[in-house]
């Protein structure tokens, strides 16, 4: 197979790169001095730079590479795909058989009757998708005054002017003038940094318990749904104590408010189910879906919808839709990767080998003298950085200056592991051998004692 070379030095490619490219969450200036790591290609689960690193990608790019980079049958798909249909809408009464076939496959896949699927290009798109046809869904059935939609501080559902909303990223909200109208925001289940003398259970109940206040603060004929992520991604791997989503779904149920769990990383073998409603026994009426559908070769995204709510929906036209909504492409390389994912039996791995080995090593990283706590879900991690594990303090340094020194030292160790303020992350492809996952803790470990060692040094072991 003939190969691309990328024969420019990666001095020019980075100065061409800061001169006309504009980065997404990038501290531009700071990137335009220091030159962006440039990707070359990838295998497996390994990246290789212009430098020619092999690089651990414990993110799976962006939590999305969940069959691992290097699956010719996808190019196959997509190449086979372009060459018969390579574009047709879906509007207007029109339809294409890989947008037919993909949502019969998810509809297969989805727990209970959320047997209908709304095509978006992305996780941002499906999330508006999902503001607008909940909103659509009480105004149909008679009860307009039903807009507001509750969402938690600290939650990602994307970047969108709506989805960017619905998240309670406050750096986000600082720009652009979010959020939008009508969206109420909650105090997420974080036990480690929130949860002061509280038991886990408790801070869990307590947690769950707000959004009853706020459906009764509100009005219960103003809430039209609630929307979580079962595991909050972006915001740290966040973990709800087991009290949380039981006490969450009787509230739901009890008030009648429509649940919309955003599985865009849950979902797909993430936690070792299909999706993490199934893992954390949640119910929801909507889901929304991308990243892993695809494993990222190609961007689609989309809401799984309920019978009652798609029944409702489908009264009357809905005023809404994507040029790409199903694109037919997208479409072909998401079947391709649901077949791969099942036919190779990539959740029993998940379930039976690697996420119960990743787990071991990954909490025993609690003994490390800067680790406070250690949680997994699946294939999906984080741990906390602490000054002081007892008191669970946080730095007495700008949030997130101590995860950025670590996620550098890992960088240098050519592993991919994020921070999140001071919280460092990992999700990696769902492929993960036993030897990948000793490579993996190799090499966080290094990180974590040369990043220990430079903050002791820099005199950064502070507590706030
Ligand atoms: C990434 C993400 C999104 C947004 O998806 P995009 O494809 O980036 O628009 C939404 N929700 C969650 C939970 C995500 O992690």
């Amino acid at each position: 197979m003939s190969t691309i070379t990328n024969h420019m030095p990666t001095e020019e490619l980075q100065a061409l790169d800061a001169a006309h490219h504009m980065h997404p969450f990038t501290a531009n200036g700071e990137l335009a001095q220091k030159g962006a790591r440039v990707i070359t290609r990838a295998d497996g689960v390994t990246l290789t730079d212009s430098e020619g690193n092999q690089i651990l990608d414990a993110m799976a790019g962006l939590w999305c590479v969940n069959i691992g980079y290097g699956r010719d049958e996808l190019a196959d798909v997509a190449a086979r795909q372009m060459r018969e249909l390579p574009y047709y809408n879906t509007f207007f009464q029109t339809t294409h058989r890989p947008a037919i076939e993909l949502a019969q496959k998810i509809a297969q896949l989805a727990p209970g009757d959320l047997n209908n699927v709304f095509f978006a290009g992305s996780g941002s798109e499906a999330n508006d998708t999902n503001i607008r046809m909940v909103r659509h869904y009480w105004a149909l059935k008679g009860k307009p005054s039903k807009s507001i939609i509750i969402s938690r501080k600290n939650a990602y559902h994307g970047s969108s002017v709506g989805s960017g909303s619905l998240g309670g990223m406050s750096a986000m909200h600082e720009q652009g003038g979010l959020p939008i109208p009508d969206v109420h925001h909650i105090n997420q289940p974080n036990w480690w940094a929130e949860g002061g003398d509280m038991s886990p259970e408790d801070f869990g109940i307590a947690r769950a318990q707000e959004l009853e206040q706020a459906i009764l603060e509100l009005g219960e004929d103003r809430v039209a749904a609630f929307i979580a992520e079962p595991v909050q991604g972006a915001g740290g791997v966040i973990v709800a104590p087991d009290s949380y989503w039981p006490e969450v779904q009787k509230i739901c149920d009890k008030y009648e408010i429509l649940l919309i769990a955003d599985e865009v990383i849950c979902g797909f073998g993430r936690t070792g189910e299909w999706f993490g409603s199934q893992k954390l026994d949640i119910r929801p009426d909507i889901m929304t879906i991308a990243k892993g559908l695809s494993s990222g070769y190609a961007p689609i995204g989309g809401s799984v919808v309920s019978d009652e709510v798609a029944s409702v929906i489908a009264q009357s036209e809905f005023n809404h839709g994507y040029t790409y909504s199903g694109h037919p492409v997208a479409a072909a390389v998401a079947l391709e990767n649901l077949r791969i994912l099942e036919e190779e039996n990539i959740l029993g791995h998940v379930r039976d080998v690697a996420a119960p080995y990743l787990k071991e090593k990954w909490e025993s990283l609690v003994a490390h003298p800067l680790v406070g706590e250690a949680k997994i879900v699946g294939m999906m991690g984080s741990i906390a950085l602490t000054p002081h594990k007892e008191s669970r303090a946080a730095f007495a340094a700008e949030t997130g200056t101590v995860g950025y020194i670590c996620r550098e030292r890992c960088f240098a160790n050519n592993l991919v592991m994020r921070h999140v303020g001071d919280r460092m992350i990992i999700s990696p492809p769902l492929i993960l051998k036993p030897e990948e996952i000793d490579m993996l803790m190799d090499r966080a470990l290094t990180s974590l004692d040369e990043c220990y060692a430079q903050i002791k040094a820099d005199g950064l072991l502070k507590s706030a």
